[in-house]
């Protein structure tokens, strides 16, 4: 089955996966996503950058948070998050009790390259891509801690900055940013068994 794409729009700059997907695979099935329901369209999910406190918030209030947790958990969906994204599904925030999905067996923190004026671009290996993607840094957390089913797929000065559990994909930096969609097309291979 084909797969059908959802990228989380209530905050922050999911109008940019959009268009990525929208590039790369124009034949892709495409929804925005912002409650249960929506969710029930999709077998791939984006959570783009933004603020995450804010989005955790609503995405408890919502009941979405409990339907991505369930949904994962029957292996029914593939989650991808950038930034923001990966703050959401990590298992732990270092100094913050905020919300987060606890899909991805990782500790982050948040700001690591320190404020807005610090964000960057620099070149980004990533295992499994034949050449480096242009790393866009916003206030980008990086991964401290990570469990054994934990995949570490690249570094950035000797920092995580991509990790990967079985369906869940984490990325400090913001490929929709940019104009190579090969993280994109990667994630859209992403086996769903369950759907
Ligand atoms: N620092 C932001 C947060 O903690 C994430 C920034 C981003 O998504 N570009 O929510």
């Amino acid at each position: 089955m084909p797969p059908t794409v959802g990228v989380v729009a209530i905050q922050g700059d999911f109008s940019k996966h959009v268009e990525a997907i929208r590039s790369c695979s124009p034949d892709t099935k495409l929804f925005e996503i912002r409650t249960p329901e929506d969710l029930d369209q999709v077998t791939h999910l984006i959570i783009p950058g933004g603020e995450s406190t804010t989005v955790g918030l609503l995405m408890q209030r919502y009941g979405l948070g409990e339907a991505i947790i369930k949904r994962v958990q029957q292996r029914s969906l593939a989650v991808w998050g950038t930034c923001m994204g990966m703050i959401l599904l990590a298992k732990s925030v270092e100094n913050h009790d905020q919300y987060r999905l606890g899909l991805l067996d990782i500790t982050v923190r948040r700001n690591a390259f320190g404020t807005q004026v610090h964000s960057f671009e620099d070149e980004t290996d990533i295992d499994g891509l034949d050449s480096p993607v242009m790393g866009v840094y916003i206030r980008a957390p990086i991964v401290t801690e990570w469990g054994p089913m934990v995949k570490i797929l690249g570094k950035y000065q000797g920092q995580v900055v991509a990790a990967r559990q079985e369906n869940v994909l984490g990325t400090s930096f913001h490929p929709e940013l940019t104009d190579d969609t090969r993280m994109h097309l990667w994630f859209l291979s992403f086996p769903v068994p369950e759907s």
